[in-house]
């Protein structure tokens, strides 16, 4: 027997229709690529949304093609969230910091049939335009007014004429809410880059999932900076969940920097924003040098690459921010974990409850998560046994765009992250390592994250990586390489004997090497890769 309640499909373009109507005055505030201050409400942004809609049915637009856009975080692109993917199109969103071939390989797998690119990416866009192979039409995201000059576009149009002479009126279609909605591509550390293709029910399952109090925890009084772009796995979900609970929107446009981000979060009263560990880097050195607190700052997310312990410690006792340690993937829509202690721990020592939030924390209800060994064995969740992390739920994915990669799933439905974690028996569940960067040494696994978490504490180091090489006895042994600070110096056996009371005697790097700098992929990770093979022909002493 079947309940009797009703079978509204789960559909985006019902988010803006309900923070319209129910919170029609909240403001959007947008720094823009023009470089002004640009506001408007929800109200507003549902008539542009609509009147986007319009002009995409007018340019012949049909369910299911595929939308591109290369824009930062800003007011038109949250437009185009709404008016792509609620005519039942595809929002495709690409990182302008992947590499040009990288871009043309993604458009042109995605079979994109119009890129909407801000203003500052057109030059980049117009150099690839011929390789590009089903674009019919690239928008400019400006009025004819901020149009670069001298541009050799063919075709080109310009987002305000294009919905200038809508009515905004447009009457949003509903379908099946299994209908495709979004598609990102993983960065590809390994490999070209894969598409994971969301639909209007997992961004719409995620949105909910994400707005709970122990996970994000917004509410019509939050006011939401997302510094995570919106081509990076559509900012965490934060243009979902914002409207769907009325939450403020202050997006930061291409300008990441300390002093442009400290800026709006002081002038908009931000209460909530969420990043990667590298731009709160350049937050706390810029309030740093010049002596500034946050007045009005609660939370900030910390996901794509662990949270230093000192950036916890710092936001919370400088500047009163509790850090929301987060844990996600693409293939996840992304939200796998977020860390609140729960009130047991909030009377523990300072050093266990910051052990605590360096895990990347439990899941919300929605996330299934278990830990396997090799043989594809359950290990207990002891918070000590580390396996390969395997999830399954509404929000992941069971397949990459156009079959890539073949059938990821395993064991009956769950997706391997390619992360390697332990599991405790309160839930909190701690990334040791990728998959492929785990150093096997003897049989037995070393955690390069571990290893670069214990070295980056030393003063002198500015960056830390470690990867594994070759070695005759023990299969592989730990290599740290090491960026230090500008004028500091560190040797090779001051740098062992500071990791000799932190990391286990077996897991001791067996050599130093120092760089000018890191690799790193376009989204702000260590780039093993490159790491690899800039040490491919390296021998360790030891060998
Ligand atoms: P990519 O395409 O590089 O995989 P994603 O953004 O999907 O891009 O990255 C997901 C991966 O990032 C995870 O599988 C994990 O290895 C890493 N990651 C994300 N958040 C954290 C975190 N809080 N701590 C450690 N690693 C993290």
């Amino acid at each position: 027997m079947f309940g009797l309640m009703q079978d509204r499909p789960l559909l985006i373009q019902q988010l803006i229709e309900h923070a319209a109507q129910y919170h029609g005055d909240t403001e959007i505030v947008s720094r823009r690529v023009e470089g002004d201050i640009h506001r408007y409400t929800y109200r507003d942004a549902r008539v542009r949304a609509k009147k986007v809609a319009e002009a995409l049915v007018s340019l012949g637009i049909k369910t299911g093609d595929r939308i591109g856009t290369l824009a930062w975080n800003g007011y038109r692109h949250f437009e185009l969230y709404f008016g792509i993917s609620g005519i039942g199109a595809v929002c495709h969103t690409i990182n302008p910091r992947l590499f040009p071939e990288q871009i043309v390989y993604i458009v042109n797998h995605a079979e994109d049939q119009l890129l909407f690119v801000d203003i500052n990416l057109l030059p980049a866009v117009e150099k690839l335009l011929p390789e590009f192979k089903t674009v019919k039409h690239v928008v400019a995201m400006c009025d004819r007014a901020h149009l670069p000059k001298d541009l050799k576009i063919p075709n080109l149009l310009v987002y305000e004429e294009l919905i200038a002479d809508k009515p905004g009126t447009y009457e949003w279609p509903e379908f099946d809410e299994r209908t495709a909605s979004s598609l990102c591509y993983t960065s590809g550390t390994t490999g070209n880059p894969k598409g994971v293709l969301y639909s209007h029910r997992s961004t719409m399952l995620h949105a909910y999932g994400s707005a709970l109090p122990d996970t994000l925890g917004l509410s019509a009084r939050s006011v939401v900076l997302p510094v995570v772009p919106m081509f990076h796995v559509n900012a965490w979900g934060l243009p979902y969940s914002g409207p769907m609970v009325g939450a403020k929107l202050v997006f930061p446009g291409p300008h990441l920097d300390g002093k442009s981000v400290y800026e709006l979060f002081e002038t908009e009263k931000v209460t909530f924003t969420a990043g990667v560990p590298t731009v709160w880097l350049a937050l706390l050195n810029h309030m740093q040098a010049n002596k500034l607190k946050l007045s009005t700052l609660k939370y900030a997310v910390i996901g794509g690459s662990a949270a230093p312990p000192a950036m916890i410690t710092t936001f919370a006792k400088e500047y009163g921010v509790e850090v929301l340690h987060a844990w996600g993937m693409s293939e996840m829509s992304p939200l796998g974990t977020v860390n609140h202690p729960k009130e047991k721990h909030l009377s523990l020592p300072e050093d266990e409850l910051l052990a605590l939030r360096l895990k990347q924390g439990r899941p919300p209800f929605g996330v299934d998560m278990k830990i396997v060994d090799d043989a594809g064995k359950a290990l207990p969740h002891d918070g000590k046994a580390f396996g390969d992390l395997l999830v399954r739920g509404p929000w992941i994915t069971r397949g990459y765009f156009k079959g890539e990669g073949g059938d990821p799933l395993k064991d009956g439905g769950w997706f391997p992250t390619g992360d390697v974690a332990t599991i405790d028996p309160d839930g909190y569940m701690q990334i040791t390592d990728r998959s492929k960067d785990v150093i096997k040494s003897g049989g037995e696994w070393i955690s390069s994250i571990d290893l670069e978490n214990a070295a980056m504490a030393h003063p002198a180091v500015a960056e830390a990586a470690v990867i594994g090489v070759a070695h005759p006895k023990w299969d592989e042994r730990p290599l740290l390489i090491i960026h230090r600070k500008p004028g500091a110096e560190v040797t090779k056996d001051e740098l062992v004997k500071f990791l000799s009371d932190k990391v286990a005697k077996w897991w001791l790097p067996d050599d130093v090497q120092f760089v000018d700098a890191i690799p790193h992929t376009a989204t702000g990770k260590i780039l093993k890769t490159r790491l690899r093979e800039d040490f491919k022909n390296y021998k360790l002493p030891t060998a």
